[in-house]
């Protein structure tokens, strides 16, 4: 008998990537492709189908693909469609629509911080937790919370987003049309903003002069912090700062016994961990100080989103023959 898989696709802003994964959680056959966002999703769409069909070809000699997960930037889980996300070209999606007609196989959706969290839940760090949250630090701030075993999704499906609660009024844009969204401070775009408001505000000598802001990228900001820039450390312990608060807020609101990091900014680790622990201690609500625990996430082999698009999957497939 064949081995059961499920695909996951991870659609990012800028790279989408896709593996299989048995009910196990080994993921393998990942590759990944940039999305241009930009570009129609048509284009995307034939684009995405040409490496899903070189991997089942790939695949299925050996083994049984019983579904396909999809997590995506405002990937509604209800509806099963990409709702319009603010780095996109696309307007909505009707995604699983699409994928189930074309494949003929259950398909279904969430957006990517959940899938994170569905992830962690099944083979990550949160494994038998039935409350946490996982916080995805890409070119954004997703965020995945469960509360009591529960991904909150809400009347619309579209819950759970800290990224777009607003922590400095009158702040800076965001793509969501207002101002002072927690991911324009706390994502790999917003500690360039940071390094380039710093430029601004200090004096003192700094490599991070030396490059324009379209060239300025966090990896580059984690290079000098590690040189032991000071301006470079500066940005990274005002993103602490601004994260740590943001977190001890949603502590007080769900709970959690553990928070999870995940993403480009979180591989910084103590750079940005230790800023964020101790901003977070210092505003935590009396009750919750010293209990609450704030880890990256250990997964590394293929990307946590596409494990948990194949969870969701796998999950949404026993709901069915539970119902059955
Ligand atoms: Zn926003």
């Amino acid at each position: 008998m064949k081995k059961k898989v499920a695909l996951g696709i991870d659609i990012g802003g800028t790279n989408t990537t896709l593996g299989l994964a048995d009910e196990q959680g080994q993921c393998f056959d990942d590759e990944s492709f940039p999305t241009w966002a930009h570009q129609s999703f048509a284009r995307f769409f034939e684009r995405l189908a040409e490496k899903i069909d070189a991997a089942l070809a790939r695949s299925l000699q050996e083994y049984e693909l019983i579904g396909i997960g999809v997590a995506a930037p405002a990937g509604n889980y209800y509806q099963g469609t990409i709702d319009a996300p603010s780095n996109f070209c696309w307007g909505k999606v009707e995604l699983v629509r699409l994928m189930t007609e074309h494949y003929h196989l259950p398909v279904a959706i969430t957006n990517d911080a959940n899938a994170a969290a569905l992830g962690e839940m099944m083979y990550g760090q949160a494994k038998g937790v039935q409350n946490f949250i996982v916080v995805t630090l890409g070119t954004g701030l997703g965020s995945g919370i469960v509360v009591n075993g529960n991904l909150i999704y809400g009347h619309g499906g579209l819950a759970g987003e800290l990224g777009h609660t607003i922590i400095e009024p009158g702040g800076r844009q965001c793509g969501c049309g207002r101002h002072g969204c927690l991911e324009m401070y706390v994502s790999s775009r917003g500690i360039c903003r940071t390094v380039f408001e710093l430029l601004a505000q200090r004096l003192d000598d700094s490599e991070l002069r030396q490059i324009s802001f379209n060239e300025l990228t966090a990896e580059k900001v984690y290079a000098s912090a590690q040189r032991d820039d000071p301006l470079a450390r500066a940005a990274f312990e005002y993103t602490g700062r601004i994260l740590g608060r943001a977190l001890a807020d949603a502590v007080a609101c769900f709970g959690p016994e553990v928070i999870i990091l995940f993403g480009g900014l979180a591989k910084a680790g103590p750079l940005l961990f230790a800023p964020v622990q101790r901003h977070f201690e210092d505003n935590l609500l009396h009750v919750y100080k010293g209990k609450v625990k704030i880890i990256p996430s250990i997964v590394s082999k293929c990307s946590i989103a596409v494990l948990g698009a194949c969870a969701l999957i796998q999950k949404e497939i026993e709901k069915t023959n539970r119902a059955v």
